[in-house]
């Protein structure tokens, strides 16, 4: 059993679908990053900050989880970060219309004592500086450093988010965001520039369109599951991100085969993550539905093909 810390915003969004709207309610990348890896036999704990805002029933929803909460700092005169994003008819893209970095704008993360030497070191969604302090904290280098972000930090604070990218082994990024950083519309030239600048691995989220994973010249693609019902996308990177570490975590292999497998099983946890609002629907998965949708990916994603 290995051990993965989490760094992320822990948050209150607010979202608008096509189906409904919400006010603020729980989110955030390391949210949902953490329950997605509650999934796993594995030791974990979130770094982050909320302000004195934040409900004391969201902390203990994480901590009932199994999730070391330690490292979530509370600012008792603060408010905690909030993000608002509509998204469109076609679910596959959205517009922030506001993010208020609050607390987060002066966030000196602190990493728990028995967490620097964690295997898995996921760097969720947030202030590159942030992520970097993380990384610098850690007692042992991690087995393997996984980095998420969005195009807000490319647009603000670029060459922060360089020297991370630079420190990381896996880089998780969406479609869109791939093209922003590298101008490149193709994403096997994307994906390869990106490996110039670090990262060994690069996954390629494409939404209801599965997921691309890179490795040098070699290329292993997960589909999402056609779903019946897609509600909110919300959190469905970051879920994905979580499936990906824990299940690393929980098996503690890095091979490029078992990376293969982590992106199987974050496809299959963020295909359960846009079925509710926010995190509802990750809050109460159970085991079995988990492993029950695995094998739907079984049968979807094989056949039998003679090569001649
Ligand atoms: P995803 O849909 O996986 O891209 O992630 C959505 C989550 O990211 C929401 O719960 C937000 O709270 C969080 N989020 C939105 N914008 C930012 C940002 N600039 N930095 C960190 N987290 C963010």
């Amino acid at each position: 059993m290995g051990k993965l810390l989490i760094v992320g915003t822990v948050a209150f969004d607010a979202i608008e679908t096509p189906f409904g709207k919400t006010d603020k309610i729980l989110g955030g990348a390391a949210t949902f990053i953490g329950l997605a890896a509650a999934q796993f036999t594995l030791e974990s704990a979130i770094v982050s900050i909320v302000g004195g805002d934040f409900p004391q029933a969201y902390l203990d929803l994480l901590k009932n989880k199994g999730i070391d909460i330690s490292g979530i700092e509370i600012v008792k005169n603060g408010k905690t970060f909030f993000w608002k994003g509509k998204y469109h008819n076609d679910l596959n893209s959205r517009d922030t219309l506001i993010t208020d970095l609050n607390v987060l704008a002066n966030f000196n993360p602190k990493v728990p004592s028995n967490f620097k030497n964690a295997d898995v070191l996921m760097l969720g969604n947030l202030h590159p500086k942030v992520q970097l302090s993380v990384i610098e904290q850690m007692e042992v280098r991690p087995k393997l450093i996984v980095l998420d972000t969005m195009n807000f930090w490319m647009d603000n604070t670029l060459p922060e988010l360089k020297e991370v990218i630079r420190l990381t082994d896996v880089m998780t990024i969406n479609d869109e965001e791939a093209r922003q950083l590298t101008k490149e519309y193709s994403l096997v030239k994307a994906a390869q520039k990106i490996h110039t600048m670090g990262p060994k691995y690069v996954v390629i989220k494409k939404g209801e369109h599965g997921a691309l994973l890179f490795h040098k010249d070699e290329v292993f693609f997960a589909p999402a599951l056609p779903l019946e019902e897609v509600f909110d996308p919300t959190g469905a990177g970051d879920t994905f991100a979580g499936g990906f570490v824990g299940y690393l975590a929980e098996t503690e292999n890095i091979s490029f085969n078992n990376l293969r497998n982590a992106v199987i099983h974050g496809s299959n946890l963020a295909s359960f993550c846009v079925e509710k609002f926010g995190t509802e629907r990750m809050k109460e998965l159970s085991k079995a539905e988990v492993e029950n949708r695995l094998d739907q990916f079984k049968q979807l994603t094989q056949f039998d093909i003679e090569l001649q």
